[in-house]
């Protein structure tokens, strides 16, 4: 799928012009926009920033933080408890095998993983990030998944597929080593959801321009298929991220700096707290009159199924063979 970066407005999966969803907004010191494929159900950013911008956006402190966490401890836990819960329904469908966390980040899920039985591999391209997984919780990490061993009866890509330049080659590179009736699991952002259409260019979970594809759940299937799986389950259910996709875009449609809650939520010691910014301040006032909208906002994307996050359980589509 070659391209030329920024050249001009096309698919990287089908080649077809793409029309202009959204921007161009400014985000981190730069306008974009998103360009959408109506063909594939997929947008892409434009421009697509350049390695050195990305490189700066990711470093340690900004996207992520070195110890891997990145919230206060109450959010961190609420993490936790949906990681375990997410473990459980996986636990509960399939056997305990062999499992390739891509993207594991810090390795903390990969560990849970672990504690649950599962023989766990780790794939993380950033060498400190991945040197961190490994020594933190003894799980072999890899930096490239030509380095892995072997076949995996589950391979986890969650929340990653929209941060990489070519998420297709990551799809078959999996599919490649999808022991025989492994499954893949994918998650990612729901550019189709209810609190998608109404945030626009202030949905939360937009994040221009980190996040280079925006899937809606017809673009991860569909992308799903041109790799060679078959999706044979979808879920909206992820309530943590569904709930704050929807205050924290409640909170930047109503004109509030953007994000400002979600920084907060970041401060770790209470010296920080002292020094809060009065967007800051507003955005949790706030949550008075954007909490109980949020609830409303979960409970109807429930009924239409049209989640802030989409999760794809796929397996290898059979080769047809002809008569
Ligand atoms: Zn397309």
């Amino acid at each position: 799928m070659p391209r030329t970066p920024n050249a001009q407005p096309y698919c990287s999966f089908c080649g077809a012009d793409l029309e202009q969803k959204l921007g161009p907004v400014l985000r981190r010191g730069e306008m974009y926009s998103l360009f959408y494929c109506n063909e594939c159900g997929v947008g892409e950013t434009w421009p697509r920033p350049d390695t050195e911008t990305l490189a700066r956006l990711y470093a340690p402190g900004e996207y992520r933080a070195d110890e891997g966490k990145r919230f206060i401890a109450p959010i961190e836990y609420l993490f936790e408890l949906h990681k375990k819960w997410l473990i459980w329904r996986i636990g509960a469908s399939m056997r305990v095998g062999r499992l390739l966390d891509v993207g594991c980040g810090s390795g903390y899920l990969a560990s849970l993983f672990a504690g649950a039985g599962w023989d766990v591999t780790g794939l993380e391209r950033d060498e400190n990030t991945a040197v961190h997984a490994r020594e933190t919780y003894q799980i072999p990490v890899v930096t490239d998944i030509a380095d892995a061993d072997g076949h995996f009866d589950l391979i986890m890509i969650n929340h990653v597929l929209e941060h990489l330049d070519n998420p297709m080659m990551l799809l078959e590179e999996c599919k490649g080593r999808l022991a025989a009736g492994g499954k893949l699991v994918v998650a990612v952002p729901n550019f189709g959801s209810l609190q998608s259409i109404v945030a626009g260019d202030g949905w939360f979970h937009l994040d221009l321009p980190i996040h280079l594809y925006h899937f809606s759940e017809r673009g991860l299937v569909t992308l799903l298929s041109k790799a060679g799986f078959t999706v044979v389950k979808r879920s909206h259910a992820d309530w943590i991220q569904n709930i704050y996709g929807w205050l924290q875009s409640l909170l930047n449609r109503a004109g509030i700096s953007h994000n400002s809650l979600y920084d907060l939520l970041r401060i770790k010691d209470g010296a920080s707290v002292l020094k809060m910014q009065r967007p800051a301040l507003i955005s949790l006032l706030s949550c008075v009159w954007a909490l109980p909208l949020a609830l409303i906002g979960i409970f109807v994307e429930r009924l239409c199924r049209s989640g802030g996050v989409i999760r794809c359980t796929a397996v290898v589509a059979p080769v047809e063979t002809k008569k």
